[in-house]
């Protein structure tokens, strides 16, 4: 078995781009050249991250910043702190941003960066000191034109304000660096529950072409961090009940539907464990694999929906995926099999990446915008792009996922020839 065909573990989600790229491009006819041109990094950094601890001694960290593609625009993509961030990780985390820009035809290429750190282990000092470490390693090859970070997974805008502060102090005042950033310095309205945002307007596009209904439907969601609880609440405020949620600690199932403002401030002013809250019944993690629904979204980890587990029970009407590569490939094969749909992350969860976009905007122009217009273009974009993938599905009888990629590689291999290549 080829490793691109082999079931990957959760966090490589390289192996999964793979496969999934080869078969796009079978579609698309394109050429041996064009694949290697779209497949591999057009640059790959790696940098040892040196900085003082607070015992004096002296710390290194691995880091990476890798641009998978700019023939559409300036690189784009998070920096996550995580002792899993290693090169191959981001690659494929880089990859995957290029077809979401593309799909969301948005004037920016694909872009990731790691620092193979627990950021639970530094205190804020040591935090910063390795953040302004890594910018200025990495320095050379960002910029507003050139490549733009965001926050990741154990990075938040704190240390996108620490970064555009690093990398102003060499190039000059540059909000448009970064994005992510706290609104005092130039972050957007909108941008904190926008990919949440975003996923349930696709649900609502969907709903609207294919009949399942949102009102009274059965929604469960894997999660309930940034994505998954202003999932929730967006789902909910359209009548949708939300009739399970777990988070790492375990879950609640209510078939009526669990009280989703009572559970967020439970979750979020609380900071309580969403097993804990007392409208509904507890379930474990595997539990909720196993109940019925209508749409089902996960938005914690990658590779949770596998051959191995539950690829084959799931009982679902559609699969919504809101985090980033929940479904292995094989996984996605047998649920094509079932015919279960299943909407892709790149065009489900573009909603922050598009926002990013529009922060961008914001800075260049140094003129912010208004929630109502930040929601308004935000929704525009995801239904676009949404209903591309839906005239390919039509179309030529492929998997969403599959007409997704074909829509993505097709824009960027385009720009790719008009420059050039
Ligand atoms: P988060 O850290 O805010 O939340 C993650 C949630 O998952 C938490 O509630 C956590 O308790 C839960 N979780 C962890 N392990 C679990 C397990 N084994 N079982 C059940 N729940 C578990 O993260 P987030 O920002 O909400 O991101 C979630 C997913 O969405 C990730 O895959 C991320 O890459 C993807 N994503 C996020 C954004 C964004 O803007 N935040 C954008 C695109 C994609």
């Amino acid at each position: 078995m080829s490793p691109a065909a082999a079931d990957p573990s959760p966090m490589k989600t390289g192996a999964i781009a793979k496969s999934q790229f080869d078969m796009a491009a079978d579609l698309l006819g394109l050429e041996p050249y064009m694949r290697r041109l779209l497949r591999m990094p057009f640059r790959s950094v790696a940098v040892e991250v040196p900085f003082r601890k607070d015992d004096g001694s002296i710390e290194l960290f691995r880091g990476y910043r890798v641009q998978h593609n700019g023939a559409r625009g300036p690189c784009k993509g998070g920096i996550r702190f995580h002792l899993e961030a290693d090169e191959e990780e981001v690659v494929g985390l880089a990859t995957t941003m290029t077809w979401k820009t593309a799909l969301a035809d948005i004037p920016f290429g694909g872009a990731k960066g790691g620092v193979q750190c627990d950021p639970r282990q530094l205190s804020p000092r040591e935090l910063e000191a390795v953040t302004r470490s890594f910018t200025r390693r990495i320095a050379i090859v960002l910029g507003p034109y050139r490549d733009i970070p965001a926050p990741d997974m154990g990075t938040n805008a704190q240390i996108m304000a620490w970064l555009l502060d690093e990398y102003s102090a060499r190039a000059g005042y540059s909000p448009a660096v970064v994005t992510g950033k706290p609104l005092t310095l130039g972050g957007s309205l909108g941008r904190e529950e926008a990919t949440g945002r975003g996923v349930v307007y696709t649900m609502e596009d969907y709903s609207r072409d294919f009949g399942v209904p949102l009102k009274g439907s059965r929604v469960v969601i894997q999660g309930f961090g940034n994505v998954g609880s202003f999932v929730a609440q967006f789902a909910h405020q359209l009548g949708a009940r939300i009739i399970a949620v777990t988070d790492v600690d375990g879950g609640l199932h209510h078939d009526q539907g669990l009280d989703i403002p009572r559970l967020f401030q439970h979750a979020y002013g609380e900071r309580k464990p969403v097993a804990e809250f007392a409208g509904g019944e507890r379930i474990t993690n595997e539990q909720f694999w196993g109940i019925p629904c209508d749409w089902l979204v996960p938005a914690a980890l990658g590779g949770v929906i596998n051959k191995e587990s539950n690829a084959r029970s799931v009982d679902c009407k559609v699969l919504v995926e809101a985090a980033n590569s929940p479904t292995t490939p094989i996984a996605d094969k047998i649920l094509g099999e079932r015919g279960i749909p299943v909407l892709p992350d790149f065009l489900v969860n573009a909603g922050g990446v598009i926002v990013s976009y529009f922060e961008w905007v914001q800075n260049l122009q140094q003129h912010p915008w208004s929630l109502e217009q930040v929601n308004q273009e935000l929704r525009q974009k995801m239904t676009t792009a949404y209903t591309a993938v839906r005239d390919i599905v039509k179309e030529k009888h492929v998997p969403w996922r599959t007409a997704a990629y074909v829509i993505a590689l097709g824009r960027v291999a385009e720009a790719e020839r008009l420059r050039g290549h």
